[in-house]
């Protein structure tokens, strides 16, 4: 491409030096015919000069040697000499020319010395001797012959003058043609030069946007034509690399992500299997623990009935664990089937639910307008149940409260659980949300309630953590992508409490 330019741009060049060449010879050309009209112009004022010599001698003479007829006579006498100055000089490149003029001004020099002087001064001394000689003399015969000489110079003048003209249009010819075809040239030199430009560099680099474009779109099959060996070549390699590496690095997510699904998928088919089939040894031992109770419990001494109320606990606790268990890996699989739910609505089911365990606690339990988002009305109610049953539980004694906020953040609405009990150390921020983890203080629950939060928050796209301090309450929070923030699903303006 660069040779290209470098050949284009030595042509124009060339086609220029050319256009200046000819303009210049025309305008030589012009200049030296010029100067043959001024030369002609010249000459036709010398020999004026040279007939008022003659018609000034001639007047003098028959008007009886009056000196008022000699002026003519002696204007041209003197204004001659720089006239043929200048006639010479006019024509000084032309050596014929040049030799006639010198002849020329010769021939006037000898009219005036030799011939009108001497008639001059006889006149003068004898007016009859003058006038008679005038008649036979040889003064016309030489002003013919130095009109004889100026014809000549003006034909061979004429002649250079219109040899230069035509010569000057000539190459006033030849510069126009030289312009034209520069152009032509030039023109149809930057047409090619479009044309190549782009087929040989418009094109691959929109190839490699339209590449880029795809790749932007998740199709990373898309790859550039790579065979030149210029710096398009180059770039075509480059995108090509990056989107093989792209390719790679997608199919290896991929395969880990299916690796990681299907290992999942296995543990929660382990966990659902497990359980379920510890129901049945554990429904034997709660049937035989129930009948040891009802039938023989009297039959027993103290620590009999101890260690039977031990098992009766023991099978209760593994029931509990086993139906946590079993939810645990139910929740979270499969397609979502998401629906818009007002979560008021979820709200308020929940705090039926756990209105017992209000009305016990003295809890008060307010909350901002919420707002309707898209999910699993079933899955979300048992968030709300889980956190706000988790705010009461871990109340201090005194009246809890328990407030439930939330706001509209960038593609997500934010919903915050804030209640007023023992807090949490913010070391087991994270811990808390494993299955099973209970912190020390915690009597009751089974450990499975936020890890079951945690998996429905994300299986919608959403987070969900915790902020708080030991004794100082704690803040749960969880986002749920915005349906779309119109304005149907904006929260009321006014603020409402829920009592308890
Ligand atoms: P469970 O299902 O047994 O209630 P969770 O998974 O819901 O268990 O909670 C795990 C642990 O997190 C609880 O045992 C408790 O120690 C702590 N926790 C949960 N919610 C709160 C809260 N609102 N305030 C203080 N601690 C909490």
């Amino acid at each position: 491409m660069v040779l290209a330019s470098g050949a284009f741009a030595l042509l124009i060049g060339a086609v220029f030096v050319l256009l200046v060449f000819a303009i210049r010879e025309q305008r030589d050309s012009a200049k030296r015919a010029i100067r043959a009209q001024e030369a002609i112009s010249a000459g036709n004022k010398l020999e004026k000069l040279a007939i008022d010599l003659e018609t000034g001698v001639r007047g003098y003479v028959a008007s009886g040697a009056r000196p008022v007829f000699l002026q003519p006579y002696t204007e041209a006498r003197q204004a001659y000499p720089a006239q043929g100055r200048a006639l010479a000089s006019l024509v000084r490149d032309n050596p014929i020319a040049s030799d006639t003029v010198g002849g020329i001004r010769g021939s006037i020099d000898d009219y005036v010395n030799l011939y009108s002087i001497p008639m001059i001064s006889l006149a003068r001394d004898r007016i009859d001797v003058a006038r008679s000689v005038i008649v036979n003399g040889t003064g016309p015969q030489r002003i013919d012959a130095i009109r004889s000489q100026f014809q000549q110079l003006f034909n061979s003048e004429r002649a250079l003058a219109n040899k230069r003209t035509s010569q000057a249009s000539s190459r006033a010819n030849v510069a126009i043609w030289i312009g034209i075809g520069g152009l032509v040239f030039g023109l149809s030199a930057v047409l090619v030069l479009a044309i190549y430009l782009s087929r040989a560099v418009v094109k691959p680099v929109r190839e490699v946007a339209a590449g880029a474009e795809r790749v932007a779109h998740g199709d990373l099959s898309a790859r550039a034509p790579d065979q030149r060996s210029d710096e398009l070549g180059d770039l075509g390699r480059a995108f090509n690399t990056m989107a093989t590496s792209l390719e790679h690095s997608r199919d290896e997510v991929a395969a880990r992500t299916a690796e990681l699904e299907r290992s999942n998928a296995e543990l929660d088919q382990f966990a659902a299997v497990t359980s379920h089939d510890l129901k049945e040894p554990l429904q034997t031992v709660t049937v035989f623990a129930g009948l040891l109770d009802r039938d023989y419990r009297d039959r027993l001494d103290d620590s009999g009935k101890t260690f039977l109320d031990s098992i009766l606990a023991g099978t209760d606790r593994m029931r509990t664990l086993i139906r946590d268990l079993l939810e645990y890996s139910r929740v979270g699989h499969g397609e979502l089937q998401p629906e818009l739910v007002p979560a008021d609505e979820l709200l308020d089911r929940a705090r039926d639910n756990l209105a017992a365990a209000i009305a016990e606690k003295g809890a008060c339990l307010t909350s901002d307008p919420l707002p309707t988002v898209n999910g699993d009305p079933k899955q979300l109610f048992q968030v709300f149940q889980n956190l706000l049953s988790n705010a009461l539980k871990f109340s201090d004694d005194d009246a809890p409260q328990v407030h439930v906020g939330a706001s509209l953040f960038p593609g997500e609405w934010r919903f915050s659980v804030r209640d007023n009990g023992i807090g949490i150390d913010p070391r087991h921020a994270e811990r808390i949300f494993q299955p099973f983890a209970r912190l020390g203080a915690a009597k009751e629950g089974t450990g499975i309630g936020l890890a079951i939060c945690q998996k429905i928050v994300e299986h919608h796209g959403g987070r969900i953590w915790v902020e708080g301090r030991q004794g100082a309450g704690s803040v749960f929070h969880f986002t749920i992508p915005d349906p779309g923030a119109t304005e149907e699903h904006q929260p009321n303006t006014a603020p409402a409490g829920v009592g308890a």
